[in-house]
């Protein structure tokens, strides 16, 4: 039996397990389907964590010593899905894609959020063939080549000045005139002389050959079709709630979300089934940072000693 599962091994999920090791419970496993880091890792900088401040490192470099940290104190990473998280008694069972069941006192759900699609012909025919959402993982293959970025917001313009120091010119195209993206970032961008925004216009389509993404067909606000002949295409439109886990063998959620498909929960982190946390990018009102997410995950571990001290 552990005493607490996380599952989801972003800032959220590694500062729980941080907490939660180091405030002395022996059985914490951090069940993390991939490498541990989450989302940031796809972030070629940050520059908003206090006291981090190098704009030569990634996300992937920022990361890396947050699992070493947490290892240190005991953590234990078994590198699996997990299908779902159920409450039967006083326990749970944290349901493995392999079926295996594991006990647990305790879960801290840390599942936080993956890349939306923007549902545009032709996105999926060429997804890993020009059309991309991770400029860290493609953009080297268009060095000295033009590229689009679709999107207004923080990852569409913060990536797009990353491209800009591979590619030969970026092109962002955003449905709006104005971005949602921080206005500092918005000043970087427009600083850049090889960054092209294109606003008030669509991608309509994204076109290809036998060899991959060729370019792609856009309409502006007028109407106007135009076409651009670039081989990549990068799509920031937003992330969808990796809320799975929480859903029962009928498709109900154990817990309470909200009409987003984010877990309620109080200011401890605490959802409204007893024993059961969510902590990060998947909890209401979550500000999707970094810095946010650690500081639920760490709530959340704490909230976990004592409940189970309560319950002994
Ligand atoms: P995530 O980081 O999403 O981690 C969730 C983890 O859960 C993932 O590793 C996933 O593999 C795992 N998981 C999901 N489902 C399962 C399952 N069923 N079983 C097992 N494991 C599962 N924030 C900043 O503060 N500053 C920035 O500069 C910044 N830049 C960003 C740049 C990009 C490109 C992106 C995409 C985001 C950026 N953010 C930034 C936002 C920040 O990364 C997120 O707010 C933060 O990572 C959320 O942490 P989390 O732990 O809640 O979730
Ligand atoms: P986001 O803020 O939701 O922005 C998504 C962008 O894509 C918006 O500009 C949106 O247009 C556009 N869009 C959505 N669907 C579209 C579609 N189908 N076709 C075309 N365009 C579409 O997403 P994000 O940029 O990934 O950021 C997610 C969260 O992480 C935010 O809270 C953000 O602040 C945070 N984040 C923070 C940092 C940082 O602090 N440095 C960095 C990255 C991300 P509209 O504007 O018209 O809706």
């Amino acid at each position: 039996m552990l005493d607490c599962a996380i599952i989801g091994g972003g800032p959220a999920g590694l500062a729980a397990g941080l907490y939660a090791t180091r405030g002395g419970l022996k059985n914490v496993t951090l069940f993390e389907m991939g490498m541990p880091g989450g989302q940031i890792t796809q972030s070629s900088e940050i520059e908003n964590y206090p006291g981090f401040f190098d704009h030569e490192k990634t996300g992937m470099d920022f990361m890396d010593t947050w699992q070493k940290q947490c290892f240190h104190f005991g953590l234990k990473h078994e590198m699996q899905k997990v299908e779902r998280v159920s409450k039967t008694g006083e326990h749970f069972t944290v349901t493995l894609e392999n079926g295996e069941g594991v006990e647990s006192k305790t879960v801290i759900v840390c599942t936080g959020s993956t890349p939306k699609k923007a549902g545009i012909k032709g996105e999926d025919t060429y997804f890993g063939k020009g059309v991309s959402t991770c400029a860290t993982c493609d953009g080297f293959f268009y060095k000295d080549k033009p590229v689009t970025v679709l999107g207004g917001g923080d990852t569409a313009l913060e990536e797009a000045l990353y491209l800009s120091n591979i590619c030969s010119d970026v092109y962002v195209v955003h449905r709006r005139d104005t971005f949602r993206a921080a206005p500092s970032t918005v000043e970087r961008v427009e600083r850049k002389e090889n960054i092209h925004l294109i606003t008030d216009t669509v991608i309509e389509e994204v076109l290809g050959d036998a060899m991959g993404v060729t370019g792609v067909k856009l309409k502006n606000k007028k109407g106007e079709i135009t076409q651009m002949d670039n081989p990549g295409l990068f799509v920031f439109v937003g992330h969808n709630v990796n809320n799975a886990v929480l859903k029962d063998e009928e498709g109900h959620f154990i817990c309470e979300m909200s009409e987003h498909g984010q877990v309620i929960v109080d200011l401890s982190m605490r959802t409204s089934v007893p024993g059961l946390f969510a902590a990060g990018d998947i909890r209401i009102e979550a500000p999707k940072q970094v810095v946010s997410a650690a500081g639920d995950g760490s709530v959340a571990a704490l909230q976990v000693i004592s409940y189970i001290q309560e319950q002994a």
